[in-house]
């Protein structure tokens, strides 16, 4: 048997963090056991679906490399198919026309809440033979078995057990004609031939109806897993406050695939006590079996961390790519003025955790001139001029751009020759380069600044601190 999962959101906002981890599981099992990932677009709610959240899907989706071997598929282009099928479960006997009016649910309600059971449909049409009334569009209702049980193995939490007495004949209609999500999941999946439903264990209490459904469609269901769910770092329901935010904005916040990626699948499944992995090793090491059963939490910092240890890992080219567009959000172009984005990273790496920091640092070796922090330049004494100078000619000398190292050692010569400390030399070079303290070593910077602009930008400093 091929392994078949999918990936079903509902386009009624961003791909979030938490869709995008039961996408990830359900593509690494598929991959694990070399079978087949399908994506599939729940946008039977036209109200709420909407063409920019199927696009944010599909981005999210290719930002990541989840890449599915079928699809997307819509269900808005299956309609025909659902009414085939409620048709069928109609003429079979195995659901049925209901006419309760909302007023008529709504006192049934009231009226079980009184005497305190607890409310639900009470099946009053569902064996009904009489004339309808009139003026009401019936919804169709399924036949939900009376009694016995349903057992739900599912691959993560186990044996879970629900009576048939306690579910409700499912609306699988509703008076428009339109399906609802539990048909059309049951549809979609068993025509799909999916093998492994893996989704949010919010959808568990679903899936005894869905598997009512299957049986009574002659299939027998898939597996679950239902993953558990995911809470921000102070142990609460995820929410925007958490930073639950899309998983395009993860790429705007500075963070390379490859580290959400690994983030992601740390967050509920685990391998012994190692937090980093490939996606190579991922697909060799998947398991669903070896989900937590218990809610996992995000973590900020480890992201953080884990995307420093990308950006040193991955190859500078590719790395380099991501900064470029980083750069690009900035409005700088690399290709007019400034050093090669792949000469920033290895430069910059040890000092940022996101992109955004270190296309933020890189910034003044793609503009036209900088501007000098005040507060740092209220810190200068008066050797700074005499420091400038000394710097000028010091790098006109052609010898000393061999090389970082050379670079880095007449610096040092500069602060000799002139008997002052390191401290009086360091920041003077550095606000003169880039406006502010803060960067990596002296002969990295020049390197990356060159000759002429290194120079240019020392002159402009000289003239701005003045005698
Ligand atoms: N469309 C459903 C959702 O986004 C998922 C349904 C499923 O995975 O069965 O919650």
């Amino acid at each position: 048997m091929t392994v078949r999962t999918r990936f079903a959101p509902s386009p009624t906002g961003y791909l979030h963090i938490g869709g995008a981890r039961t996408a990830l599981f359900s593509y690494l099992f598929a991959r694990r056991h070399g079978g087949e990932f399908v994506l599939r677009v729940e946008d039977t709610d036209r109200e709420r679906s909407t063409a920019e959240s199927v696009n944010a899907i599909l981005e999210g989706m290719t930002w990541l490399g989840l890449d599915y071997d079928e699809g997307p598929f819509y269900q808005t282009e299956r309609m025909e198919r659902y009414r085939e099928v409620i048709d069928q479960l109609l003429a079979e006997d195995k659901a049925y026309y209901c006419y309760a009016t909302r007023e008529e649910l709504d006192e049934l309600r009231e009226a079980q809440m009184k005497r305190g059971e607890k409310p639900r449909y009470d099946r009053r049409y569902r064996d009904f033979t009489g004339t309808p009334p009139a003026g009401v569009k019936p919804v169709v209702r399924f036949k939900n078995p009376l009694d016995g049980l349903v057992v739900v193995e599912d691959a993560i939490r186990g044996r879970v057990t629900f009576r048939n007495d306690e579910l409700d004949d499912l609306i699988i209609a509703r008076g428009d004609g339109t399906p609802t999500y539990n048909l059309t999941v049951v549809v979609d999946d068993m025509d799909m031939r999916i093998t492994h439903v893996v989704r949010g264990d919010d959808h568990l209490n679903n899936t005894p109806r869905q598997i009512n459904l299957y049986r009574a469609l002659g299939v027998e269901p898939p597996a679950f897993a239902h993953l558990p769910m995911i809470h921000g770092p102070d142990g609460a329901k995820l929410s925007k406050r958490h930073g639950a935010v899309s998983v395009v904005q993860y790429r705007h916040d500075g963070f390379l695939p490859e580290a959400l990626l690994n983030y992601l699948v740390r967050l509920g499944w685990s391998h012994g006590d190692e937090e980093i992995f490939s996606r190579a090793e991922l697909v060799q090491l998947f398991d669903l079996k070896d989900v937590n059963h218990s809610a996992s939490s995000i973590n900020p910092e480890k992201l953080r961390w884990l995307n420093q240890h990308y950006m040193r890992e991955l190859p500078v080219a590719d790395v380099a790519a991501e900064l470029r567009w980083h750069l690009g959000q900035l409005g700088i172009d690399p290709d007019e003025l400034g050093p090669k984005p792949s000469a920033i990273v290895p430069a910059y790496v040890d000092r940022v955790h996101t992109l955004v920091e270190m296309a933020e640092q890189a910034k003044p070796f793609y503009q036209d001139a900088v501007e000098p922090d005040p507060a740092a330049m209220a810190k200068l004494d008066a050797s700074a001029a005499m420091v400038v100078d000394a710097l000028i000619v010091a790098l006109e000398d052609d010898a000393i751009w061999e090389s970082s190292d050379t670079l880095e050692a007449a610096v040092k010569g500069v602060a000799k020759t002139l008997d002052l400390k390191l401290g009086k030399v360091g920041p003077v070079l550095r606000l003169a380069l880039l406006g502010h303290t803060s960067s990596p070593s002296f002969g990295v910077i020049l390197e990356l600044m060159g000759r002429v602009r290194s120079i240019q930008r020392l002159n402009a400093f000289r003239d701005r601190i003045g005698a």
